[in-house]
């Protein structure tokens, strides 16, 4: 426990509690400590949730685009002085139940998170992190590993020509090949000049070759010390142990020091500015409306948590929905199609920036979205916001600060980010997570009258510090780029002497020898199989007809919020009508309905709701080789506004009203998007392209989210207002066909208190709804052609997929495959792809409940070489080593697959499909049990039964250069060449 030292402080261990402040809405404590020697600072949310998490972030500031804080990140990972051994963060991934594990760098820190509900694990994890980042054994291999190094093409053959190879480099090639990153880029460079932010702090490929080793073990010498450290820890683990561990383990060693990682304040313009930046385009298509324009502002600073509401607020209501003023004002413009990137606020910078824009722009309309955008502004900051959207954006916070919800990723960690920056740049970390204080001054100010329209004068119009950001779309960007990079290569190549020639040789082949030595991971701490959770808590839940609609209640205590879900089966629609379903889901939330125009509908959801979604599912099924075809609506409130919420509803599903005018704009602003993003969209398209000449379902979940979904978004898009008409009809069959009253099945997860209420409510909305069911009649696509196929996109990497058909769920194989693709990622193909392959990831993957099973690669430089490791990888199981070690983490990983974190929100959610799928508490308990029976020569059957045949299908989605070079290698590879 903590004690009361002399001078009257709390202190524990060589710890000193410096602030102490309870969380009502967490039912927990904030506790602000500083370890007196060191200097090391630490928060611990103290709450009742047994999911705790650790995180340990360093601000990490480099003065160059070399990539050094984020080459630094992988290679502390890579072996440590207590854990010697080459990955121990990857090892650790396969030998840990954690809910989250992960290291990421940002823009001006770098953070080491975890989270786990399992004691045991918690320590385990905290020990390996605490060692990776304090002591780092920084290998030279382990940087030319995972940063950057040359190899000849053919490792072996000095005359086969020079190359650069590295994790990081093609992690940030792919990741920089978005319009996106361009942008960012654009902002960091002209809006914060001559700061760490002008830089891009994960690496610029161009310029990732000029960092040394010596700069990298710099760098953490100058980063990664206590002094320079803010830990984090949440949960209800105690507090004092993990304190001990942390003094013990890593603060003992050091001594403080003066770590000067703070960053000055930008020097404010005199004028505002504009700058260009291209970004990578498709040749042969019409690039002409691909510009985007951002105006952007850097406005308030982060460290102050009351400004930094009141911009959020204000963002939300300049840019929150359609309804939104300058939102409005922007689309209405027809300008372009959509918000630029960079749109709205951001605030992980020490300055933060407010930004808006449009995407899908001529390049030389820049001026005029400016020119829209500073009217826009004058006006509202003359005429006044509207008070009810400000309400709304206000309650918006409210709803956000009240959600404990692990959906993306855990809540353990949301905390950490709500309060981070804050925290780092020296401001008040406590503010952030208890906003009533602002809050509360908030509504005072606003009283005393034109608060946010004085805002807007000062941070916006008034203020010069603005920079006009605009995107060009080049078509000959990627291969400009990467004949330099070649003729650098082959200038630096032309002055190798032989022996640095040898040289080379010499360390790539010890690289892979090392690569393929079997390490002793016996150092590192593990958990047994026998730590395994092996039962499913039982969801209760309740359900009420109303009439003859069933609504499924699961009580549960959600922090006085309701979910609530309509479900609707959609294989009763026709195939055609089906392709129209993404565009259904977009056009279902920002339409009119009842009489009222979008705008009205859009206020009604900020005002009364925490979110309204709605899309198409496919759900297989766990027994039988089929599956639903389920379309869902999903929306969340407050419990007070849960009537108005369900109105809401009720108007959506009854009395939808698709305008062809606003019909186009929707089309327009989701086909623009769905371009503009199509570099990140790579993996998933490959992934659902190879899956789709497996499976039916694979065929609708193409055409529901692949490339399938891309090509009827082009078509529509194509479509004038007046050919609108007869896709408005479809739509509205869509509605009439999905909302009937005997056809909807109703799931609310909400407090207890509330079902009475809701059921009643309910009744009205079922009420509004056209009598009957579905007529059972089914219909149910083919998969897609069998030819294996490549679609060419504007990136440097490559994407490579190729995929299996197998069994259902309680088929006695399932759970041996869910072993086997643990397994094969994390030995094989990690190894073979990643690791000498510099792939950026590895994957593979059973989709135990689809049926299938896929091997892939991600940000990959390679294509043929991928596919010829896929064929090796059956015959690598059946005739190498399986170590009970290995297996034993091949277990606990897939043991890790099915047990994912829960909250509220998603709890009733799952469990309702799961029941309708068959996935039954009984049949998931028995499939985890087998997980932990299957053996060796289990994983060498199924390898042979389902991998080794070459009923397989493949797809892969990558730059024209790397598809053209490997049809070239490997004639025949692909039999369907074509764009996206
Ligand atoms: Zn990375």
């Amino acid at each position: 426990m903590a004690s009361i030292s002399a001078r009257g402080v709390e202190v524990i261990g060589g710890y000193t509690i410096v602030r102490r402040e309870p969380l009502e809405r967490l039912e927990g404590s904030f506790i602000e400590l500083v370890h007196e020697r060191t200097g090391a600072r630490h928060i611990h949310i103290e709450c009742t949730d047994d999911n705790n998490a650790f995180a340990v972030c360093f601000p990490t500031v480099p003065k160059d685009s070399k990539g050094v804080a984020h080459i630094l990140e992988h290679v502390v990972l890579a072996g440590s002085k207590r854990f010697p051994v080459r990955d121990p963060f990857f090892a650790m991934t396969r030998r840990s139940l954690a809910t989250f594990m992960n290291a990421l760098t940002g823009a001006d820190s770098t953070t080491y998170p975890f989270s786990t509900r399992n004691s045991k694990d918690y320590m385990n994890l905290l020990q390996v992190y605490l060692d990776a980042v304090f002591f780092p054994l920084l290998s030279e291999d382990a940087f030319k590993q995972e940063g950057i190094r040359f190899e000849f093409e053919d490792p072996a053959d000095p005359s086969s020509g020079l190359r650069h190879k590295g994790v990081v480099f093609n992690e940030m090639k792919g990741a920089l090949a978005t319009p996106q990153a361009a942008m960012q880029r654009n902002l960091g460079r002209t809006l914060f000049p001559g700061t760490t932010y002008a830089n891009i702090s994960g690496g610029d490929p161009e310029h990732m070759p000029e960092l040394t080793w010596e700069e990298l073990r710099r760098f953490h010498a100058d980063h990664y010390h206590p002094s320079n450290a803010y830990f984090y820890t949440y949960g209800d683990q105690p507090l004092e142990r993990t304190l001990a561990t942390i003094e013990e383990s890593a603060l003992s060693s050091f001594k403080r020091s003066l770590v000067d990682t703070s960053i000055p304040n930008v020097k404010r313009f005199e004028k505002p500015t504009t700058s260009a930046e291209p970004y990578p385009a498709p040749p042969g298509e019409d690039n002409s409306r691909k510009g985007q324009a951002l105006v952007a502002w850097v406005t308030v600073p982060a460290i102050d948590s009351f400004r930094l509401l009141a911009m959020r607020v204000l963002s939300e209501v300049l840019l929150g929905n359609s309804a939104a003023p300058l939102r409005k004002a922007l689309i209405d413009s027809k300008i372009g199609s959509a918000l630029a990137d960079g749109s709205g606020f951001q605030d992980d910078f020490k300055e933060t920036v407010f930004g808006a824009g449009l995407k899908g722009i001529a390049v030389a309309d820049a001026p005029k979205v400016e020119r829209i955008i500073l009217e826009t502004l004058e006006k509202l900051s003359k005429d006044g916001l509207d008070a009810s959207q400000v309400d709304a954006a206000i309650h918006r916070l409210e709803f956000e600060k009240r959600e404990r919800s692990n959906a993306g990723f855990p809540y353990a960690l949301k905390v950490l980010f709500n309060f981070l920056g804050t925290y780092y740049y020296g401001g008040d970390p406590y503010s952030p997570l208890n906003l009533d204080a602002d809050l509360e001054h908030l509504e005072q100010v606003r009283r005393e009258g034109r608060f946010f329209e004085n805002l807007v004068a000062a941070e916006m119009l008034d203020n010069q510090h603005r920079a006009l950001l605009v995107l060009e779309p080049d078509t000959d960007l990627e291969e400009r780029k990467r004949r330099k990079e070649l003729e650098h290569l082959a200038a630096i190549e032309a002055r190798l002497t032989d022996e640095e020639r040898a040289r080379i040789v010499a360390d790539a082949l010890r690289l892979k020898v090392e690569q393929e030595a079997k390490q002793d991971l016996g150092v590192l701490p593990s958990l047994a199989l026998s730590d395994i959770p092996m039962r499913f808590d039982d969801v209760e839940s309740r359900e009420v007809k109303i009439g003859n609609t069933p609504v499924e209640f699961f009580p549960l205590p959600t922090n006085g919020i309701t979910y609530l879900d309509i479900r609707s089966d959609f294989a009763a629609l026709s195939n055609d009508l089906k392709e129209l379903l993404p565009l259904f889901s977009r056009v279902f939330t920002q339409s009119g309905a009842a009489g009222q125009d979008y705008v009205e509908v859009a206020n009604r959801i900020a005002a009364v709701t925490g979110g309204i979604g709605a899309g198409p599912a496919v759900q297989p099924l766990a027994a039988r080789d089929d599956y639903l075809q389920s379309f869902l609506v999903s929306g969340r409130a407050l419990d007070r506004n849960v009537g108005p919420f369900i109105d809401l509803l009720t108007d959506l599903t009854a009395q939808l009203e698709i305008e062809p005018h606003r019909l186009k704009e929707v089309i327009d602003e989701s086909a623009t998007r769905l371009e503009s993003s199509i570099a990140g969209l790579g993996f998933q398209f490959a992934i659902l392209r190879a899956t789709s000449k497996l499976s039916s379902e694979g065929a609708i979940n193409d055409g529901l989210q692949g490339i399938g979904m891309l090509h009827e978004v082009r078509r529509v898009a194509r479509l004038n207002e007046e050919e609108l008409t007869d896709v408005i009809a479809r739509l509205q069959t869509i509605r009439t066909t999905l909302f009937r009253r005997n056809a909807i099945h109703v799931v609310v997860t909400c407090e207890e208190s509330m079902v009475d209420l809701i059921a009643e409510r309910l009744g009205g909305l079922v009420d509004a709804l056209p009598d009957g069911g579905s007529d059972g009649h089914v219909e149910r696509p083919g998969p897609l052609a069998r030819a294996p196929e490549a679609r060419t996109a504007p990136l440097p990497v490559a994407f490579n997929v190729r995929g299996f058909k197998t069994v259902r769920y309680t088929h006695a194989d399932a759970p041996v495959l869910l072993v086997l693709a643990n397994y094969l990622r994390d030995t094989f193909l990690h190894r073979e792809l990643r690791e000498k392959g510099g792939a950026y990831g590895a994957v593979a993957q059973a989709s135990t409940g689809g049926g299938t099973f896929y091997m892939a690669s991600y940000r990959d430089p390679e294509v043929v070489r991928t596919y010829d490791t896929f064929d090796r990888a059956a015959a690598w199981v059946v005739d190498g080593e399986i170590t009970d070690e290995t297996l034993k983490e091949a277990i606990l990983g897939a043991c890790g697959d099915v047990d994912p974190l829960e909250s509220p929100d998603i709890k009733g959610r799952r469990e309702a499909t799961n029941r309708l799928a068959g996935f039954t508490r009984a049949e998931r308990e028995k499939f985890k049990k087998r997980l932990l029976e299957v053996s060796a020569s289990d994983l060498r059957r199924v390898a042979v039964a389902y991998l080794s045949s070459n009923a397989h299908a493949q797809a892969t989605v990558a730059g024209p250069e790397l598809v053209a070079a490997a049809t070239k290698e490997r004639p025949g590879l692909f039999e369907v060449v074509a764009p996206v």
